[in-house]
């Protein structure tokens, strides 16, 4: 008896499922709709346009710098860097990409490849992958990754969003160029001002030094006229004392002709 209530009450919660519209979705239909900051798959970008000249085109923004790959917790990324070289357009030197892998397989979408990324070159796409039967098909070369810059849309963010968003004070490449020619400034300034204080100490002592000197040449002095007239007046009285020479006769031969 409680095994047919067990049956029937099994049949019946069997039939209320079969007739309840279902709860999960097929992938694609209809097509789920994405929270803003959905991310999947990645791209690698080239230079915006604008900053290319026509002879040179759109230069790829990845330097080969491999910030992305080191800094990946799954280590699934592979950067293979070119040989520096010019840029035609900016005519400076710069590094350049040789090969690029992004295994997806053991990817957590942490973004941490996207926020590292010195010049924005790598980002995350909104749209969904589309489901493979093979994991090599998960393993992203560096044509995929070009490819991938139009065939789908990139997230919102780059690195420069990301760094900004955790330090929204921090400033832009113009302002802290200011503000390091404001420090510059400052310093100079303040060394300036440091070496004209050391001036005015070297002449301070300068004429102090000359100060003591004249008085120490004068102590001296006072000290020596004493002693001098000391000794003028111990010679006086022997002057006076000593007999008065006769003159000398027929010096001229005005005596003679007195006598
Ligand atoms: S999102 Fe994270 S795990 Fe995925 S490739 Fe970038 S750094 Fe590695
Ligand atoms: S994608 Fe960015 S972080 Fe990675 S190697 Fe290229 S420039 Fe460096």
């Amino acid at each position: 008896m409680k095994t047919l209530v067990y049956s029937l009450r099994s049949m019946g919660i069997a039939l209320k499922n079969a007739i309840r519209p279902p709860t999960t979705e097929g992938f694609g239909h209809p097509e789920r709709v994405r929270p803003e900051r959905y991310r999947n798959s990645f791209a690698l970008v080239y230079e915006p346009v604008g900053e290319n000249t026509p002879e040179s085109g759109p230069e790829e923004a990845c330097i080969g710098c491999r910030k992305c790959e080191l800094i990946c917790p799954s280590a699934i990324i592979t950067v293979k860097a070119a040989k520096k070289g010019v840029s035609p357009t900016t005519g400076k030197k710069r590094g350049y990409l040789d090969d690029y892998t992004l295994d997806m397989n053991a990817c957590i979408f942490c973004e941490l490849c996207v926020q590292v990324c010195p010049t924005d070159a790598i980002v995350m796409c909104k749209e969904p992958t589309e489901p493979v039967f093979f994991r090599e098909d998960l393993l992203l070369t560096k044509d995929k990754l070009y490819a991938n810059e139009h065939l789908r849309k990139p997230a919102w963010a780059t690195g420069a969003k990301l760094v900004d968003m955790q330090d929204p004070n921090r400033l832009s490449p113009e302002q802290q160029a200011a503000k390091d020619a404001q420090m510059a400034a400052a310093a100079a300034k303040k060394a300036e001002l440091a070496a004209q204080k050391a001036a005015e100490e070297a002449k301070a002592a300068e004429e102090k030094a000359a100060e003591e000197a004249k008085a120490a040449e004068e102590k001296a002095a006072g000290e020596a006229k004493p002693a001098e007239v000391a000794a003028a007046e111990e010679a006086k009285p022997a002057e006076e004392a000593a007999p008065t020479a006769p003159p000398e006769a027929g010096a001229d031969g005005a005596e003679e002709v007195r006598s």
